[in-house]
């Protein structure tokens, strides 16, 4: 037995750090039908295709699949679509928001349906919302279901085993429960001294740090889960109002045994992971036989303080040097904007198609570096400075709630997933053109050479 199966077999709360095409969903689903009964949380819709897929061979598993995706009414509208679900059945307005489909119809028909579009389509013809067809499968003994599904419906069962797939995902979730409240709806005399305290950050009369303690000041005269989420430090802002992180972090299922599986766990993830779920997890790192090469040149930097016409050029000279011909190479940018900087000087020919060869272009957590399956003449991966995310307030927010350098660790992911697109393949080499990496943990699956001059 591998050791990640072992692992996942095994009875203990279990965090795992394993590189990209280690057979993961593989050993998940696996694993999931020795035990009475599983789940299987994954990250988008595509993932749950992929479980059901292996699943297959082994027996039935059921795709919860969430009110966003099978809402035959709203499903186009982004973050505030539970709210306007809310509000369509409170209000009674759609005859779609207040039926149900049958029992008869959900046991003949939902079993069998695999594909959310044709729920969606379903419950277009029939006027009624085929999520209530979700609701009576929750108790199966073997489920899968995203994090979304996971965090916003909070109806699934007790499972003896659940299995938490790409965990780092859920900093992403944290971010999208960042909520912001304009100026304007700062109510009441509290909400009139906030508004005045931004007014000056804008003009400058404040900094962010006197600003900071303005506000907490205030909201420690005030009531409700604003006020609150402000006491705690879960707030910022910038020019248009605050932001708040509202919620309490609990992934809601009981379990007798949780493993929980990513390509990278630095410790603030283990925390973060024992906070939400209350248990003590135990980290494991799968090491393989041959680790992923991967080079540093620090002689550059994308940091945008020492950007210039020279270090756009310095990237193209470097990339064309590394290039390796007669092979796919994948080159990784961190932003658009910088990538057609770097083009304008570089010497070889760019595609933003994959082929067997040639040099193809993307942004980091672009559709080449996580998801697509790559041709196996790709030979190497560079990735063109360090792919910080933007810092937002709701990225400021995060790194409050769970304490840690949050865009480090989203630059480092997106790097990592890149370079898991090598698949740890023989001759293959990652190259990492910025000074900045040479600060930074890297996971164990990762052979790092530094080669600046
Ligand atoms: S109740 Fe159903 S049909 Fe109505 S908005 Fe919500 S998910 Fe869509």
């Amino acid at each position: 037995m591998g050791e990640i199966e072992s692992l996942l077999f095994s009875k203990d709360n279990i965090i795992v750090e394993a590189f990209p095409g280690a057979g993961k969903t593989k050993y998940a689903v696996q694993s999931a039908f020795q035990r009475k009964s599983a789940l299987i949380v994954v990250r988008t819709v595509s993932e749950m295709f992929e479980v059901l897929r292996f699943s297959k061979s082994y027996g039935t598993i059921i795709p919860l699949w969430s009110r966003r995706t099978i809402c035959p009414l709203a499903s186009s509208i982004g973050t505030a679509f539970y709210s306007t679900c809310r509000a369509y059945r409170k209000l009674g307005r759609y005859e779609h928001c207040i039926s149900q489909l049958s029992d008869e119809f959900v046991k003949d028909v939902y079993r069998n349906i695999r594909n959310p579009e044709k729920l969606r389509l379903i419950g277009t013809t029939y006027k009624k919302c085929p999520y209530n067809a979700v609701l009576r499968f929750v108790s199966s003994r073997y489920c899968v279901a995203t994090y979304e599904y996971v965090l916003l419906h909070n109806e699934i069962p007790e499972k003896e085993l659940v299995i938490y797939d790409e965990f780092h995902h859920l900093i992403d979730m944290i971010m999208s429960a960042v909520e912001h409240i304009p100026y304007k709806m700062l109510k009441g005399r509290e909400g009139y001294a906030i508004r005045s305290v931004l007014k000056k950050y804008a003009k400058g009369e404040l900094s962010r740090y006197e600003a900071e303690e303005r506000i907490t000041r205030i909201a420690e005269f005030m009531e409700g889960e604003v006020a609150e989420s402000i006491v705690r430090g879960y707030f910022s802002f910038d020019r248009s109002g605050l932001y708040i992180f509202p919620q309490k972090l609990v992934l809601p299922i009981g379990t007798s045994s949780t493993k929980l599986l990513s390509a990278f766990v630095p410790s603030f993830i283990v925390r973060l992971a024992e906070k939400i779920l209350g248990i003590k997890l135990v980290k494991h790192t799968i090491v393989p036989d041959r680790k992923q090469d991967v080079v540093i040149d620090g002689s550059v930097t994308s940091l945008y303080r020492e950007r210039s016409e020279d270090m756009y050029k310095q990237y193209a000279e470097l990339i064309d040097m590394y290039v390796i011909p007669d092979a796919l190479n994948l080159v990784v940018f961190p932003s658009y904007d910088f990538m057609e900087k770097v083009l304008q000087y570089m010497k070889s020919e760019t595609t933003r198609k994959p082929a067997d060869k040639g040099v193809l272009i993307d942004v980091a957590g672009g559709q080449y570096t996580e998801g697509v399956n790559l041709p196996e003449t790709l030979k190497t991966v560079i990735v063109a400075g360090m792919p910080y995310p933007v810092p937002t307030p709701e990225l400021r927010v995060v790194e409050k709630v769970v304490s840690a350098k949050v865009g480090e660790y989203i630059a480092l992911l997106r790097t990592i997933q890149a370079l898991g697109r090598l698949r740890l393949r023989e001759d293959t080499v990652g190259i990492l053109l910025d000074k900045r990496f040479l600060d930074v943990e890297l996971p164990e699956w990762i052979n790092a050479h530094d080669i600046t001059c």
